[in-house]
C-alpha cells in the first residue's frame, strides 16, 4: 500500500475543501430547516466539476480515480458540513452513473453520462422495495419483454434522490422464480410513462436530500436501456460495490469536522473554573473520536487504493461501510455530549450527526448484513 498523495492530489483536495467552506457551508442549517433541495448548490457542484467527477472524460466528467475521489469526498464533506449534498451527490455520482459508466454500453454512455456529468440529470439508484430491503434478492419488481421495451410493474422505496432524479439505475426480475439469477438492471428515465414517484418521505435527520418511493406500473422501458444483460443484476450489484461504499468518504469528514468542533468547545467551555478540555473524562471522549476518525480514514484510503489497483476489494467494502457509519455513529454520539446541554440544541450543528449516522449504519445495506458477509467471507460458510 503506498498513501502518498501526489501534488495534484493535494491540491485538488485542498481547492475541494475551501470551496465547500465558501459555498456551500453557508446556509446548510436553513436549508436543513426548509427541508428543500437546493438546484442552486447543486448547479455550483457541478460548475465546479464534482457532479462528474469520476465520470470518464470522454463523456464530460472528470475521470478521477477512486483515491482522489475519497479526497474530494472527505474534504468536501469537512468543509460545507452539508450530510444532505453528499447523500445526493454520492448517490447521483457513485451509485447511479458509475455502473452506466462500467457497464454500459457506448450508447448508453454517450446518451446518459454527459448529462449526469454537467448536473443537468441527476441520477438515482433503485434496488430496496417495500418487502425486499436487506434480502434485497427476494425483490418483486418484474421486467416482461414486450417487442422493443419492457414493462416495469412494481415499487421501490427509501430512494435517495427519487423526488428529484432525472434517471434511474434499478433493479427487477425477468423471472421471480430465479431470485438472484433473474435480477436484472434497466435505465429509466422517470419522464417514462408507467413511472410515478411518490412525495418526498419524511426523515429525522438530512431533510434536504430527498428520499421517495417510485411506482412503475406497466412502465415502458426500451430494449437498449437494459444495463447488461438479462439475469446479470446481481453481478452489476457486485462490481458496483467499490464505487458504492466510496460514497461513505463522507462520513470521515463529517467526524473531523466534529472532532474540530468538539476541541474548539472544550477549550472555551469553562466548568469549575477550568475548560471543559481539561478533565480527563473529555480528553478521553475527544482522542476516541480522534482513534475512530483515523481507523476510518485509512480504511477509507485503503480501500480506495486497492480499487485503483484493480485488487480485490469484496471483503474490504463490507468493512469500510461497516466501521466508518458505526465509527461516525459513535462520535456523534461522544461530540453531543462534549457540548452537553447545547449540544442538544439546533444552533449547534453537532446534534445533527447523531440521525446522519444512525441512518449510515442502514442505508446501503445495515450493519448485521455487513457483519454477515464479513463472516461469512471468513469461514467460508
Ligand atoms: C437514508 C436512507 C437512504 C437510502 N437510500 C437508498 C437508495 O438510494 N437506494 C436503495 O435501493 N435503497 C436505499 N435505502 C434502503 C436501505 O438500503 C435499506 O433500508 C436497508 O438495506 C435495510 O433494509 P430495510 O430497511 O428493509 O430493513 P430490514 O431488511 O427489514 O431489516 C430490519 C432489521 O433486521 C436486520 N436483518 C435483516 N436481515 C438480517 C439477517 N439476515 N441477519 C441479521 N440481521 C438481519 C437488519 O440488520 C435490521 O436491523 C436507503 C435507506 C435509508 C435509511
Amino acid at each position: 500500500m503506498d498513501f502518498s498523495f501526489t501534488e495534484e492530489q493535494i491540491m485538488f483536495r485542498d481547492s475541494v475543501e475551501k470551496f465547500a467552506q465558501k459555498e456551500i457551508a453557508p446556509g446548510v442549517d436553513e436549508r436543513e430547516r426548509k427541508a428543500e433541495f437546493s438546484y442552486e448548490v447543486w448547479k455550483k457542484m457541478a460548475d465546479f466539476g464534482l457532479a462528474g467527477l469520476t465520470i470518464p472524460a470522454d463523456y464530460g466528467g472528470g475521470g478521477a480515480d477512486a483515491l482522489t475521489t475519497v479526497l474530494a469526498m472527505e474534504a468536501f464533506a469537512r468543509g460545507s458540513r452539508d450530510m444532505s449534498i453528499c447523500v445526493v451527490w454520492g448517490s447521483h455520482l457513485l451509485l447511479a452513473a458509475m455502473p452506466i459508466a462500467d457497464l454500459g454500453t457506448e450508447e448508453q454512455k454517450k446518451k446518459y453520462l454527459p448529462k449526469m456529468a454537467s448536473g443537468e440529470w441527476i441520477g438515482a439508484m433503485a434496488l430496496t422495495e417495500p418487502d425486499a430491503g436487506t434480502d434485497a434478492t427476494s425483490l418483486r419488481t418484474t421486467a416482461k419483454k414486450d417487442g422493443n421495451h419492457y414493462l416495469l410493474n412494481g415499487n421501490k422505496t427509501y430512494i435517495s434522490n427519487a423526488p428529484i432524479a432525472d434517471v434511474l439505475t434499478t433493479f427487477a426480475s425477468v423471472d421471480l422464480a430465479k431470485r438472484a439469477q433473474g435480477l436484472t438492471l434497466f435505465i429509466v428515465e422517470t419522464d417514462s410513462p408507467g413511472l410515478t414517484l411518490g412525495k418526498p418521505l419524511e426523515k429525522y435527520e438530512s431533510h434536504s436530500s430527498p428520499t421517495g418511493e417510485i411506482f412503475f406500473e406497466d412502465c415502458k422501458v426500451p430494449v437498449e436501456n437494459l444495463l447488461g444483460g438479462e439475469g446479470e443484476g446481481f453481478h452489476a450489484m457486485v462490481h458496483s460495490l467499490g464505487w458504492e461504499r466510496i460514497a461513505f468518504a463522507p462520513f470521515v469528514g463529517l467526524m473531523e469536522a466534529d472532532l474540530n468542533s468538539c476541541i474548539e468547545y472544550a477549550k472555551e467551555r469553562k466548568q469549575f473554573g477550568k475548560p471543559i478540555g481539561k478533565f480527563q473524562l473529555v480528553q478521553a471522549m475527544l482522542s476516541e473520536i480522534k482513534m475512530d476518525l483515523e481507523a476510518s480514514r485509512y480504511l477509507a484510503y485503503n480501500l480506495a487504493w486497492k480499487k485503483d489497483q484493480n485488487e480485490w476489494i469484496g471483503m474490504d467494502a463490507a468493512i469500510v461501510k461497516t466501521f466508518i457509519t458505526e465509527a461516525y455513529e459513535r462520535s456523534a454520539q461522544k461530540a453531543v455530549q462534549i457540548f452537553g446541554g447545547n449540544g442538544c440544541m439546533r444552533e449547534y450543528p453537532i446534534g445533527r450527526s447523531l440521525w446522519a449516522g444512525k441512518m449510515a449504519t442502514i442505508g446501503g445495506g445495515t450493519s448485521q448484513i455487513q457483519r454477515t458477509i464479513i463472516g461469512r467471507m471468513l469461514t467460508g460458510l
